[in-house]
């Protein structure tokens, strides 16, 4: 059974039982990729239930070391994590009196002791949080439902890093959608017809009971624990980061806002240029949850001349239907919970011959692979941890199918490099770029980096911007500096020559392909 099933039938069947649970002495908000106050599903419910019953809200955050490295989180991932919970954590004391203590625990198998060790010390009957997708996590809910009944806790787990839940949208034929198109029509069509989905979650206004400083004056006053030594970055890396990724709610509000206020009714046209500066840069704030995913959508709508999701400004329209996808892949995940670990999502590409060229892999991830908007998209990934949608597919296909290396072997990386690496969307737009995911472009459509490149950056001004030892070449020559221009003034300034051939690879590829495919 799917862990999220087995999830919604333990809370299910454990729903009166819970009910009938008295409040207790407090109540708890468990944050995880959730850190906002604004739109939250679960942490409104808490802080419902705190007010009603005059007791105080305290919010809870676990760090794991073990989860970041099951999760292969990035060391800019954890320190915008980290910054996001110094923003929350300065908030809640500051507007309501809340505290929000964070928790290392170093063993993961023992989150939910620890969880529930906490419940007892702050005489906590009712624990809320927002259910996360990935299998280790759902299974780990399930067991605390059951762990906190015996302790006398109720322990609520509800739907909110998604729009629409998963399981709620199925085909005719009563399956899950494996293709992009028809599920986003579902996807719209159950959004018009359960408009409420769209509704804010809005927390009760005011303060904790007084006194809960005074009482919980060490959950206030303790620090928030810095990374683990293995996820750290440098003094000079950090601060840099700290000025291109400001973090907390309110930064996330903002950046939304100005998108949908400047640049949204041109998004369908600028999008894929990845020069032009046209998306939201939405993401890293969505993978942490300094967003909610249905804020995005009703300020969209709201920003649009129809209620309907797919009409009006085409603009308005592809930007929804793009953070639909991020909904699409958290279904998949859901539903095909064998993507988290490690396999295709179709079984017939299981047994392609990948080839394990360590100095391919090296130059890759260095950016020095001689394709200049290759090398442009990796150097921009590992400067800023971040990397433009269309350059992602890029980098993902050149890897995939020009090199011929093992596509887990990119999404590793891509994941230990992003700011906004979210195993869903990651693995979702591997398995599209290396044609074995779900929803695949066939095997036998391969991008040509050359063309990407002319088609979109056609003056080569993104390349310039990330491969400095390019800014001299002209004209045409900046796509294929050896192919297309004299080579000089790029041999010069020491930029590395093609390691392959396109063309040639694209022959390797269609074999290989064609040789690997599984038909037992
Ligand atoms: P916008 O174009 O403004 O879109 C708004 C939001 O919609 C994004 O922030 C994102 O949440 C969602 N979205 C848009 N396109 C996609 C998509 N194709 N798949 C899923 N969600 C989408 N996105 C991540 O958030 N984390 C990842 O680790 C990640 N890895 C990727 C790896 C590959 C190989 C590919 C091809 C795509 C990956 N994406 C990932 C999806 C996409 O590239 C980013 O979400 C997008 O570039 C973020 O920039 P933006 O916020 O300006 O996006």
């Amino acid at each position: 059974p799917r862990p999220l099933a087995v999830l919604q039938k333990t809370l299910a069947a454990t729903a009166s039982a819970r009910a009938g649970i008295s409040v207790g002495e407090s109540v708890v908000h468990w944050f995880k990729r959730d850190l906002r106050t604004r739109d939250n599903h679960a942490f409104t419910l808490a802080a419902i239930k705190a007010a009603e019953n005059k007791v105080p809200l305290i919010c809870l955050f676990v760090v794991s070391p073990q989860d970041y490295e099951a999760h292969v989180t990035s060391a800019p991932r954890v320190d915008f994590e980290l910054r996001c919970l110094e923003e929350l954590k300065g908030g809640l004391a500051k507007r309501r009196d809340v505290p929000l203590y964070v928790l290392t625990v170093e063993e993961r198998n023992n989150v939910c002791g620890e969880v529930l060790r906490l419940c007892e010390e702050w005489g906590a009957r009712h624990v809320f949080c927002n259910i996360e997708y990935e299998v280790d996590e759902l299974r780990r809910e399930e067991k605390l439902v059951r762990m906190a009944l015996e302790q006398g806790v109720n322990f609520t787990a509800v739907h909110d890093d998604v729009v629409v839940a998963p399981g709620a949208l199925t085909t005719g034929q009563g399956k899950q959608y494996s293709v992009y198109s028809p599920w986003y029509k579902a996807w719209v069509s159950h959004l018009h017809s359960h408009p409420y989905l769209l509704k804010e979650h809005i927390p009760p206004e005011g303060k904790n009971p007084a006194g809960t400083r005074n009482r919980y004056k060490e959950l206030f006053e303790a620090p928030i624990p810095p990374a683990p030594e293995n996820k750290r970055m440098t003094k000079e890396r950090k601060v840099s980061f700290e000025s291109l990724w400001p973090a907390g709610e309110l930064e996330a509000q903002a950046r939304l806002k100005k998108f949908i206020d400047k640049r949204i009714h041109t998004y369908n046209t600028g999008r894929n240029f990845p020069a032009a500066n046209n998306t939201a840069v939405l993401s890293i704030h969505l993978s942490v949850g300094t967003l909610a995913a249905r804020t995005c959508i009703r300020q969209a709508r709201d920003a649009n001349s129809t209620t309907k999701l797919d009409g009006g400004n085409d603009g308005v329209k592809t930007w929804i239907s793009e953070v639909a996808w991020r909904d699409f892949y958290k279904h998949v995940l859901a539903h095909w919970p064998y993507v988290c670990m490690g396999k295709p999502f179709k079984y017939e590409y299981s047994s392609i011959r990948w080839e394990y060229n360590t100095e391919h892999f090296e130059a890759w991830c260095q950016g020095r692979t001689g394709y200049p908007i290759v090398d442009a998209a990796m150097r921009q990934m590992r400067r800023m941890g971040y990397m433009h949608n269309r350059c992602r597919m890029i980098a993902a296909s050149f890897l995939a199918k020009d090199l011929l290396l093992d596509w887990r072997q990119g999404e590793r990386f891509f994941m230990l490099s992003l700011i906004d690496g979210d195993f869903a969307s990651n693995n979702g737009g591997w398995g599209f770029s290396a044609s074995c995911g779900v929803d695949p472009q066939p095997y036998f459509r391969i991008f040509n980096p050359l063309l990407q490149s002319e088609k979109f950056d056609p003056e080569g001004e993104y390349i310039r911007k990330w491969v400095p030892e390019l800014k001299f070449v002209e004209g045409k020559a900046i796509h294929d500096p050896y192919g297309r221009g004299e080579g000089k003034t790029a041999e010069r300034a020491g930029y590395p020559k093609p390691i392959v051939v396109h063309k040639e690879c694209r022959e390797r590829c269609l074999k290989r392909y064609k040789e690997g495919l599984r038909r037992d």
